[in-house]
């Protein structure tokens, strides 16, 4: 499963016309790699309390199968977000549990924390997304027992294959310093209960397995997938870098972290499941920042021609979606080929406008930083350098923090039952989806069936089959 954090469709058609930019053609015309799958469907985001949703309530609908309120990772919406008291009885369990239930192998890889909203879904309980250590966890929720969301990665499901991301700092004791930002005292430990997680996440993996603990993406390189049972990659204290600006020595991109764990979970006969954010094209668009998060994106899709490359269609169900999109747009009547982002005239609109006189970037945002009065009216563009890469898109709406969008995403699928993901579903939908055709989870009776004559569904075929003459004569 490939989750493009906040990657809302006018995110997709963008990062499509850059991936061609980037190669050097006009751009519309080129393919994403999710463009390749041949099964498109639409995904409603609410939570069950909000319109507009976040990634928490999101995460639970699309890997735990129910939707849940704002805020809150792998509870029912019985769960009230921040409220400790409230989680006990309402735990939902995910598609990743699943996996591991069924003996396969299971991963997760992300560009933000591995205790981010989107993943923790995946193997925590937690009535807040921000509990990422008890650092930052209320006094009241420690004392009425609820674990922090770094402490139930390591312990809620133990035998996790893969793991990797960022949010070192999450598993260290207090204002223990960081191995790669000495200097760096937001980068320092947090943890008030003095534990290493890392310590215990090897004291958990069993003695004659290879397991491995790595921050740096040389490590990563030189690892040998093939004898790696375990692995844990932390590369940044928090999140990792954005693209653009990624260290080549110190941090791997998405889609190198994809390729090795691919490698690692598909040793497993059974088969695995992998979660793969790209978890940062939602910070580039908080930020304003159309370009991080158009890179981001193009990335993601890079990850995903790579899995591509390394499993089937016959047994691989593959699926690209989002968790909601972002006020994010681009219009104004451009031409053919219209670069996004390079200078001089490109990314603007082809006219100026017709009310205020002044040029305006393709690219807007319906609120968000970007908001720009000056001498009491709209900035002009052509005189700021829009092309940057931490460019402001101009917004509506002055806003520290660009939001979410409220409407549909699209859920692209290839591979085994990738049919039923065709119309608009309801995002809770889609890990039953995944999990009906993997035969794992509660709704696996139909594999029974199937099995029994050993192959994938040859029962009902032959049973109509058996029918036929029958039809021919009546
Ligand atoms: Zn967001």
């Amino acid at each position: 499963m490939f989750l493009g954090d906040g990657m809302g469709v006018s995110t997709v058609t963008a990062a499509r016309i850059l991936k061609g930019q980037l190669h050097h053609s006009p751009g519309e015309e080129t393919r994403l790699e999710m463009d390749k799958f041949p099964y498109v469907a639409l995904s409603k985001t609410y939570n069950t309390n909000a319109q507009v949703p976040d990634s928490a309530g999101t995460a639970t609908a699309y890997l735990c199968g129910v939707k849940a309120n704002e805020g809150t990772v792998g509870v029912s919406a019985a769960t009230q977000r921040t409220e400790c008291n409230t989680t006990q009885g309402n735990e939902v369990t995910s598609i990743l549990r699943w996996a591991k239930d069924a003996g396969k192998s299971v991963g997760i890889v992300t560009t933000t924390r591995v205790n981010h909203a989107t993943p923790s879904a995946a193997y925590a309980h937690s009535a807040d997304r921000d509990w990422y250590s008890d650092n930052e966890m209320p006094p009241e929720a420690l004392s009425q027992g609820c674990k922090d969301i770094a402490y139930q990665l390591m312990h809620n499901v133990r035998d996790i294959e893969v793991i990797m991301g960022g949010g070192r700092k999450y598993m260290f004791p207090k204002n223990r310093t960081d191995v790669e930002y000495e200097m760096d005292e937001k980068a320092r430990g947090t943890r008030l209960d003095g534990l290493n997680l890392i310590d215990i996440w090897k004291s958990f993996k069993p003695k004659h397995k290879h397991s491995h603990y790595i921050w740096n993406r040389t490590e990563l390189l030189a690892l040998d997938p093939y004898t790696v049972d375990y692995l844990l990659g932390l590369f940044e204290p928090g999140d990792m870098q954005y693209e653009l600006n990624r260290n080549n020595v110190t941090d791997p991109s998405l889609s190198e972290m994809a390729e090795v764990a691919i490698k690692i979970l598909s040793k497993n006969p059974k088969g695995f499941f992998l979660l793969v954010e790209g978890g940062r094209i939602d910070h580039g668009h908080h930020e304003g920042k159309a370009k991080q998060a158009l890179h981001e994106a193009v990335e993601m899709d890079r990850a995903i021609g790579q899995a591509g490359t390394m499993t089937s269609v016959e047994d691989t169900l593959t699926v690209v979606t989002a968790d909601h999109s972002h006020v994010f747009t681009f219009g104004g009547y451009t031409p053919r080929g219209n670069s996004i982002f390079v200078p001089p005239c490109a990314g603007l609109a082809p006219m100026v406008s017709d009310t205020d006189k002044k040029p305006f970037t393709a690219i807007l945002y319906g609120n968000g930083p970007g908001y720009k009065v000056v001498g009491g009216e709209r900035e002009n563009v052509s005189m700021v350098d829009y092309a940057h890469n931490n460019y402001q898109a101009q917004s509506a709406v002055p806003l520290r923090h660009e939001t979410h969008g409220g409407e549909d995403v699209a859920v692209f699928a290839k591979g085994p039952m990738a049919h039923l993901l065709h119309g608009v579903h309801e995002q809770n939908y889609i890990p039953h989806v995944m999990a009906y055709a993997a035969c794992i989870g509660a709704n696996r009776d139909h594999c029974a069936s199937a099995s029994l004559s050993g192959s994938p569904s040859p029962g009902p075929l032959l049973f109509l089959l058996a029918l036929l003459p029958l039809a021919i004569l009546f």
